[in-house]
Parts: structure tokens; sequence; C-alpha cells
């Protein structure tokens, strides 16, 4: 039957017992109507749980509330036994009590609705504030009068008053949470059930302990169990006529924003009352206790509402990211900072493209689809202490603080460009969002946060005009680029021919041992000395050499140039990086080979470094390694942890390191989480008989624990930044003088 005629029919059972219960003996009415709303509740309920199926929790919850209706029968057919005395705790009232125990599994046993930590804080909150009302009219009304002169009768008059502020407490935390297995209706339905059960428990508690009649005949009584079950009965019903996933339907409440006043009207509405009605002190200690809990709750609710509304004060509604103002703000602090630390800002202002169109041709929806997915591709781009946001309509920014030079910039915007090459779907249809994106860089106090916003403004423009009306790809533009000679060669161009004109540098980068911090080993990392933009670290233009097609040039440059420059450190092992594209070239190994023997490298000392790359797993690249490894080279796998190889090829490939991505070190906080990754690498290597060399590390915390991890080699700031050979030179020479337990950052 339709869950609408089933309410009516709950209504009109209700409506007609109601009124016959007037005239007629109540027992025969009383008995009669209880069954009929057992029997509809019970059945709903079964069903209720049939159509939750997706979650095991929803549908134990309603079989759980279910059993609420026999058991509401037995205490019915244990009242009218003859005889029954109502001496507590009677058979009837250990039945009642089993409801109480049922309701309170199924009120926990609810799913609930997925929200923020701040919005969870405040429906706990929420949740003690109806818990601190509710007991203190349980003082007022049943324990406080009389619990010193008859504590015998009070706490058999107590006892479901306070097993309901439980029940209070755990369907007001539904009310106010939510619970995907059921509408905010249905919700409503039963804490409106529970809130009338504790107002009728809470006023024959009040009668039974100021010694009033609470005979089981009562007319009144009757008309409340009714009301009462007619409520709980409503909510299984009201779940049938919802669709199986209610989530939706759970979003919105209008009684959830009023949980906390009502608490507190309720609160210090009894404080008032007793002020002015009662002569004795009794109900002052209950009162003022709750009282004064009421106060600390909502103390504690307005400091978390406070931080709610900074919070959306500061972020764009749409997309999550900081609004203007807040990345205005933001800029400004890190100019500040940046300038006094002598370290170079940077703003990139990132616009789409064709946006307008994607709104006017597929609707409002499909454009903020398309801004969410931009917002994701930006909060991914950026490192800690950088900030996205959104400036408004289609327009972002990013800023990136210490960003070093403004080839740095252009490597988060060229991975931005490429971020967004990959489709959004909008609709069940992939649409590629296209960016233009404005560069511009302050050195130390140079600008202040408007003029950079302004820069960056000019230089998108500039990207803008380059792409051309038709072409739809993103570009980015340098605000120094703009002011230049304009029409110069591109970065691209001016990289094919870096190798040629000798403007690649190679630094090394020590990698020492744990915990004496010896000397273990020397790293080659590429340089750039671009005319124009300085020097350039590898990060800034390695991925373009690899997608442009030299870094194979690079690659032979560096490990030539390596190789011979290590020849005046013949006891050092030598790590260079070889790209996954050069790998899949055919001639690498014998080139490798060759280049080994021409410059007397001694191929014991020499560790290639390859990233943890899709590529080894092809045949080709797997070859070269096990030439290289036969020939005594060495193979470490680099930014160990962050790519995507499966971890067989630990055992397949001939790997004899792995450097553990400077992710894993710089989570090391002496927490068990933080070094979970490092910790299982280290123990991985050591069972799989690897070196392990963690990488990045910046602190002297961090040294200490890798040190307690286990860990015997690191490199990272902290031990030696890169340098130049001539610096390895002097140290190795001062570390050959002193072989034991001499740091290198002396
Ligand atoms: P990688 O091999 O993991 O190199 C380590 C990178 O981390 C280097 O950046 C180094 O300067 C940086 N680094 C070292 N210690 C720290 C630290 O304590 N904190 C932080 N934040 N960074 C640290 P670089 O030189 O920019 O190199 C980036 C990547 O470029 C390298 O990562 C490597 O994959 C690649 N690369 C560098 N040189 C070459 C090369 O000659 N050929 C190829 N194919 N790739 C290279
Ligand atoms: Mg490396
Ligand atoms: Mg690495």
């Amino acid at each position: 039957m339709n869950s609408y005629r089933v309410l009516g029919v709950l209504a009109g059972v209700w409506a007609v017992s109601m009124a016959t219960l007037l005239v007629l003996p109540h027992v025969a009415v009383g008995a009669t109507a209880v069954l009929v709303l057992c029997a509809i509740g019970f059945g709903a309920a079964l069903r209720a749980a049939r159509i939750s199926g997706s979650g095991t929790m929803a549908r134990r919850a309603w079989r759980a509330f279910a059993a609420v209706f026999p058991l509401e029968l037995v205490t019915l057919a244990l009242f009218l036994v003859p005889g029954s005395d109502r001496q507590f705790p009677a058979p009837a009232d250990l039945a009642r009590l089993a409801i109480v125990g049922v309701l309170l599994l199924a009120a926990y046993s609810f799913p609930m609705r997925a929200v923020s930590a701040l919005e969870r804080r405040k429906s706990v909150l929420d949740v003690l504030l109806a818990g601190a009302a509710a007991a203190m009219a349980v003082w007022y009304l049943v324990v406080g009068p009389y619990v010193g002169e008859r504590p015998g009768v009070v706490a058999a008059a107590a006892a479901f008053p306070v097993l309901d502020v439980l029940l209070v407490l755990g369907f007001t935390r539904l009310l106010r949470r939510g619970t995907i297995a059921a509408g905010s209706v249905t919700v409503t339905a039963l804490a409106a059930a529970v809130l009338f059960m504790f107002c009728f428990d809470a006023w024959t508690g009040y009668l039974a302990s100021h010694g009033g009649d609470t005979a089981r005949d009562d007319r009144y009584q009757v008309m409340c169990v009714l009301t009462w079950l007619t409520l709980l009965a409503a909510a299984p019903v009201l779940r049938c006529g919802e669709p199986e996933d209610a989530s939706a339907l759970a979003e919105r409440c209008v009684f959830r924003p009023a949980v906390p006043y009502i608490a507190i009207t309720v609160g210090f509405g009894l404080m008032i009352y007793a002020a002015t009605r009662e002569q004795s002190a009794f109900p002052w200690s209950g009162l003022t206790l709750g009282g004064l809990a009421i106060t600390g709750l909502v103390v504690l609710r307005q400091l978390a509402v406070q931080r709610e509304s900074d919070q959306a004060a500061a972020t764009d509604g749409l997309t999550g990211l900081a609004n203007r103002s807040h990345l205005r703000d933001r800029l400004i602090q890190g100019l500040e900072r940046d300038s006094r630390g002598g370290r170079a800002t940077a703003v990139l202002l990132v616009d789409m493209n064709g946006f307008k169109q994607v709104n006017d041709t597929q609707g409002h929806k499909a454009g903020d689809q398309l801004l969410i997915g931009v917002a994701r591709v930006l909060r991914e781009a950026i490192l800690g202490a950088d900030v996205a946001g959104r400036l408004g309509g289609d327009e972002f920014a990013v800023v990136l603080h210490d960003i070093g030079s403004e080839a740095n910039a252009e490597a988060v915007a060229r991975r931005i460009v490429a971020a967004t090459g990959e489709p959004v779907m909008i609709d069940g249809r992939p649409v590629r969002p296209s960016v233009s994106i404005g560069i511009a860089l302050s050195g130390p106090g140079e600008f202040t946060a408007d003029e950079l916003l302004h820069r960056a403004d000019v230089a998108m423009y500039h990207a803008k005009r380059r792409r051309g009306d038709g072409g739809g790809e993103s570009r980015w533009a340098c605000f120094a680029d703009t002011m230049g000679s304009g029409d110069g060669p591109s970065l691209e161009d001016e990289l094919r021919a870096a190798t040629a004109v000798g403007q690649l540098r190679l630094v090394f980068q020590p990698i020492v041992g744990l915990p004496d911090e010896e000397l273990a080993g020397v790293e080659a990392l590429a340089r750039w000395e671009h005319p124009r933009l300085g020097l350039l670290e590898a990060d800034a233009f390695i991925p373009l050499a690899e997608r442009i097609g030299v870094i194979d040039d690079i690659g032979r440059w560096v490990l030539r140039e390596a190789c011979s420059y290590a020849r005046r450190w013949p006891q050092i092992p030598l790590h260079v990086n070889v790209s996954a594209r050069q790998l899949e070239e055919d001639g690498f190994s014998a080139e490798v080979r060759a280049i080994v023997r021409a410059t007397g490298m001694n191929a014991a000392h020499l560790v290639l470094e390859v990233t943890e790359s899709q590529l080894i797993v092809d045949e080709v690249p797997r070859a070269h390694l096990q030439i290289l490894a036969d020939e005594g080279i060495r193979i470490a796998l680099d930014d160990f942890g962050t790519g995507y190889s499966s971890l067989s090829n630990l055992t397949t490939l001939p790997i004899d390191m792995l450097k553990l991505d400077r992710v894993f070190v710089a989570t090391l906080d002496n927490s068990a989480e933080g070094a979970a990754v490092a910790q299982a690498v280290l123990r991985l290597g050591r069972v799989l008989g690897m070196d392990l060399v963690a990488e990045g590390v910046e602190t002297a915390a961090q040294a200490r624990e890798l040190t307690l991890l286990g860990a015997t080699k690191a490199q990272g700031h902290y031990f030696a930044r890169p340098l130049p050979a001539s610096e390895i030179d002097g140290r190795i020479a001062a570390w050959s003088d002193n072989r034991y337990g001499r740091s290198l950052r002396a």
C-alpha cells in the first residue's frame, strides 16, 4: 500500500482511539489500538530494512527498530495480567527497559551523514546541550525534590526518565547529524517520538516521586502511550515512501539548526521557573550545575561557529579555494615574509579560455563543474605554503613563495597546463579545459601585492594574445617577456641549443652515511645556465627536455661529464640520473658502456638512478638494466614510493638501491603515522637486501628519526646542498684527513 495511505490509517486509528477513550473503557480501546499500531509499525520497519538494502548498518538499524513493536505488545500483555503489581521493577517494566535498549541500539546503528570536522564538533556540542537540558528537567521534576528523604521511591520514579536522557542524546545526534539511511522527515518523526516518550516518563516520574497516583488504568496515560506509538510507527512508514538512497533527503532539516536553541531555552527556562516558584533550595544544586554545563557548551559552540565563519569568509563557496580578499591577504603576508628572508615570490594568474562558451552552450551547471575541475588542478599543482585562489568568474590565481627563479614558476605553470590537458567529464562528455597563465615575479621588496597582480594580469593577456582566437590549447607568458624583445627564441629552442652552446653545468649533492654523516656518494644534478633567466634547477627544464625530445643529448652529456669528474674521487660512488625516455632507446646500454670505458670510470662505483615508471615493465628498458647490471653498474630506484611501478619489479629487476622520496621524509614528525611509509620501505629494502637512501632531509629532527628507524644513508639540504665539483674536492680532502665522525656540515 502507498505509504501516504498507511499514514492516513495511522492517523485515523489515533484519532478514533482518542475519541472513543473518552467514552468507552480504556483498557479495551487501548489494547486494540496498540495491536493495530504495532502491526503497522512492525511491518513498515521490516520493509524499511529491506529498501535500505545498500548498507548493512542501515538494515541493522531498521531491524533493531522493528523489535520495538513486539516488545511493546509484550509490555501490554504484562500490564494486562491480572494482579500484576506495580512495584518497581515489575515484569512490564523490564519489557519497557528492553524497548529503551533496542531504541538505543537502533539510534547508534544508523550510518551518519558525512560532514566536515567542524560541523561534527558543532553537532557533538549540540547533542551535549540537549542532554544537559534533559538532565536538568529530570533533576528538577523527579530526582531533586526527595532524593535525600525517599531514595527508594525516587530511584523507581527516575529509572525511566534517566534512561530516556540517553535516548535523547542518541536521537538528538541522529537529528543533528542526519543519517544517509532515512530522510530528515523520518528522522524528525523518530526524534519527536523519543521527545514525547521523555516528556511522558518525566511526567509519570514526577507523579511517582511526589506520591501522586500512577495507577495503570489512567486514561491519560493510555492516550500518551498511543500517541507515542503512532509517532514511532509513522517513522518507518515515512521511510518506505522515500527513495532507497535517502542521502539527498537528509541534507535539509528544519529542526536541525533549532536543536541548540531549544536546549538552551529549556535549560534556562527551568532555572527562571524555579527562581520564581520555588521556596526551597533543592533545585539549585542540579540546576546550577546544568546551567554551568550549558553555558560552557554554548561558549565552545560559539568558538566553533566563529572558526566556521572565518573559514567561510576566506574561501570561495564553489571551489573551496581561497577567495579574492583572502588570497590578496596571503600574498601581502607572503611578500613581507619572503622579502625579509631575501626570497622571491611569484603570482600566476590563471584565466580559462572559452569558459563563456561552455557556460552559454552547456549551462551554468556544466560551467561550475569545469571551474571545480580547474580548482582541483591548481590545488594539486601547489605545495605546502603556496596558495591557490579564485579571484572571481573564471579567473584564478596561485601565489608561490620562495620560488627561486622565474623558470621555477614556469615549471608550475607547465604542470598546470599539462594537468588541464586531462578532460573533465561533464554530463558524461569529456570537456578539455584550457587556460591562459600570466606569470609575474617579485624579488625581495620589489613590488606590492597589487603591482604583482597587475603584472600577472598583463602577462596573462599576453598569453591570450599569443594563443590567438582560434587555438584551444593552454599557454603561459611571463611579465618579463612581455616587456622584453617579445619575439625572441622560445624556451624550447633555447633548450635544444643549450648543450651545444655549453650552457649546461653539473652540481653534485653529497649522500652521507648515518649516523656519522660521512661522505657515502655524490649525485650529479644538471643545471642550465640560462642567459636571461639565470641558473635553472633540473626540475625547471628536465621535464621540458623530455617532452621536446632532447633528453638523450642532455643525458649523454651529463653521464660523460659526471664520469670525467668522478675520476678525481675514485673511492666515492657516483650517482647519475637517467630519464625513462633514455631507457627506451635501443642503443642506451651500449652508449653507457662506451662512456664508462672512455672516461675510465670504475663501473662498480657508478649508480644509475631511474624513476619508477610504467616504462620499466617494457622489454627494452628491462633489457638495458640487465646488461648494465651485468657490467657491475648499480641501479637505484629514484623517488621511490611516488611512482606507479608494481612491487614485483623489485624482485624481477636488477635493482640494488631504493631512494625514498622526500615526501615521506617530510612527514616524519615522531609519530607512527608520519613514519609509516619510511619504515615500511626501510623494512622492504632490508628484506630484499637493497641499500636505501632517504632523500630531502632538511632538518636535524628528520635525520635523527631516520637514524632511529634504521636508515643508513641519506641526502638533503640538512647535510649539504648540491655543490660545484670544486667544493666536493675540498670536502673530500677534509674527509679523508679525518675519516670518522666528521660531519659534512662543518
Ligand atoms: P632527484 O634525482 O630526486 O634529485 C633530487 C632533487 O631534490 C634535486 O632537485 C635536489 O636539488 C633536490 N633536493 C636535494 N635535497 C633536498 C632537500 O633537502 N629538500 C628539497 N626540497 N629538495 C632537495 P633538482 O636538481 O631540481 O632535480 C630534480 C629532478 O630532476 C631529480 O630528482 C631528477 O629526477 C631530475 N634530474 C636532475 N638531473 C638530471 C639529469 O642529469 N638527468 C635526468 N634525466 N634527470 C635529472
Ligand atoms: Mg636522483
Ligand atoms: Mg629523488
